[in-house]
């Protein structure tokens, strides 16, 4: 744990039966991270899925946290949260996702085994870029500003429910 706040941008998504339930819970589940605050959190879209269309749509949405853990503590965390998700859906209701990607963390370049940051291919995914505009407008990844990476951005795949 580090002594000062940081800035972290979280994406989720879930294409389970369900799934808007499911992010939603997931939500609650971020309240309740260790010396962490959530601050703000977009609007829930639907999404195509990226590669294989025999699957059902996604809903994504993108949170933004206050955190004093360090980038690897969180990614624990965020893992350990999927986890959970898989693992109760497993039980009862039959496989489930929940996929909880850690976007931005301050202005921080890593390139671990496990982490990567920023996320290395949100700035290609309109079911990111979207949600993170909604919370964080003004935002800049890297030198290049959110607002400039949405003008190139369909959204043709997405819907903002
Ligand atoms: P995906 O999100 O690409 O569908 P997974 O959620 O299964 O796939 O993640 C695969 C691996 O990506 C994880 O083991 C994790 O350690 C690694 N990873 C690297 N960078 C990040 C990041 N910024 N956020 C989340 N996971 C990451
Ligand atoms: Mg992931």
């Amino acid at each position: 744990m580090s002594e000062s706040v940081h800035h972290a941008y979280i994406g989720l998504g879930s294409n389970l039966n369900g799934p808007r339930q499911h992010v939603e819970k997931a939500l609650i589940n971020l309240q309740y991270l260790p010396v962490t605050t959530l601050v703000a959190v977009s609007p829930c879209y639907a999404s195509k899925p990226v590669g294989p269309q025999d699957q059902p749509d996604f809903i994504n949405a993108v949170a933004r946290v206050d955190t004093r853990l360090s980038p690897l503590a969180l990614l624990d965390q965020l893992q350990a949260l999927e986890q959970q998700h898989r693992r109760r859906r497993l039980r009862h209701w039959g496989p489930r996702t929940l996929d909880l990607d850690l976007l931005l963390f301050d202005d921080l370049d890593l390139d671990l085994p496990r982490l990567t940051l920023p996320h290395p291919a949100m700035q290609e995914r309109a079911f990111v870029l979207f949600p993170l505009a909604d919370i964080a407008p003004e935002l800049t990844i890297g030198a290049t500003r959110l607002k400039d990476l949405l003008l190139h951005m369909k959204d043709d795949d997405l819907q903002r429910l």
